[in-house]
């Protein structure tokens, strides 16, 4: 065992190493992940990814097999003017843990570490810890994991506040539209088409996607429940943004093209396809090209590692419940494969990305607690 303070000292030279996505200093942290392991007895292998490095530890042995996924990249430190303390100093001040990447996730890929090296000779299957470089950006790591590995079922220790466990993603679709009109002088204006118009108008029409009704899955009643108190209705609905628009000449002139990005982010209980063919149908008069398009995943809440995950962190947290995320995680390349993705780690979402992010020491120990109890649990619960 090691003692608490030991995981918080691992947890703040993780955050000393700036490893930003793409960035040489993936490979600094791949080392010292790696080293880590060997130090602790436990052989690590890293594989190269786009560059990155990625690390994999194996342990136990057995059928049954867990994949325990955290990131190492982090977003990056923006202006330095904003920070109380250099981004990656890893400071420990009054409870917490400061810099880069503290909440999201330098904290969860610790206690992933941690439950790694203590739980090795502890239990009756197989643990894969992976550290994957890239999930701020392309996400390739895990889909690489995704396509190569089966497990049993996908652990992401991404910050949720100690209490959420995250079952569910909303999916994605960002669409370029361009709206064609014919060029005329202002003074004829009648006489021409005016691009501007027809994509203010189309723009419009789209924007009701987020009154059509979509069904929550049966496995995610709970879960949504806890979104929609959390986040309100959009967390329920397609959400449209209308955000980028360019279009037009000079003021005396009829545009002849008008061009817009859209982003509508896409809750489980229908998919990036049927949003896609509405978009088709009310905006005829446009061309669309797609940017991005995911659909929304999730893993029911009747799931036994689900069910068993709450259970352990009831234990520690009142309040443990599942949640639907918002944004999207490496999650979504298992669950797309059919493969139950969880994701529950310390820190706060609202801690991620802004400067001065920090993650508190008593969540640590608490996500390692729950993580600990429920990993040794796993030796007596059935298969799925
Ligand atoms: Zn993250």
């Amino acid at each position: 065992m090691i003692s608490m303070e030991e995981l918080l000292g691992l947890i703040s030279e993780l955050i000393k190493i700036p490893s930003v996505s793409y960035s040489r200093e993936l490979w600094d942290i791949g080392s010292f992940i790696s080293d880590w392991f060997k130090e602790n007895g436990i052989s690590a292998k890293t594989i190269k990814i786009n560059d990155s490095p990625m690390v994999i530890a194996s342990v136990g042995r057995g059928k049954r097999r867990i994949m325990l996924n955290g990131h190492m990249d982090v977003v990056p430190e923006g202006s330095r003017k904003k920070w109380r303390y250099d981004p990656f100093s890893g400071k420990r001040h009054n409870g917490r843990i400061y810099g880069r990447g503290s909440s999201d996730m330098k904290a969860g890929l610790g206690v992933l570490m941690n439950a790694t090296k203590e739980l090795a000779d502890m239990i009756d299957y197989k643990i894969d810890f992976v550290a994957v470089p890239d999930e701020e950006v392309e996400g390739k790591g895990s889909l690489y994991l995704s396509e190569r590995y089966k497990p049993d079922a996908v652990f992401l220790a991404e910050p949720s506040n100690s209490e959420l466990i995250g079952i569910g993603e909303k999916g994605i679709l960002q669409l370029s539209l361009i709206a064609k009109g014919r060029s005329v002088h202002s003074s004829l204006a009648s006489k021409g088409e005016n691009a501007i118009m027809k994509m203010a108008e189309t723009l419009s029409n789209l924007s009701k996607i987020s009154e059509i009704k979509t069904e929550v899955p049966k496995g995610l009643k709970e879960a949504m429940e806890t979104s929609l108190q959390i986040y309100g209705e959009d967390a329920g609905r397609i959400t449209f943004n209308a955000a980028m628009i360019s279009g037009g000449e000079r003021a005396n002139v009829v545009p002849a093209e008008c061009k817009a990005t859209v982003d509508m982010r896409i809750p489980p209980g229908t998919t990036s396809d049927k949003v896609l063919s509405w978009i088709g149908k009310n905006s005829r008069e446009c061309e669309i090209i797609k940017e991005e398009k995911s659909d929304p995943t999730y893993t029911s809440q009747d799931n036994v590692y689900v069910r068993s995950l709450i259970e352990s962190a009831r234990r520690f947290v009142k309040d443990a419940r599942p949640y639907v995320i918002l944004g999207a995680t490496d999650g979504r390349f298992f669950r797309e494969r059919g493969i139950p993705a969880i994701k529950f780690g310390p820190g706060r979402l609202e801690e991620a990305h802004t400067a001065n992010e920090s993650v508190s020491e008593k969540e640590i120990i608490i996500a390692d607690k729950i993580y600990k109890d429920f990993l040794t649990g796993l030796n007596k619960t059935p298969f799925a």
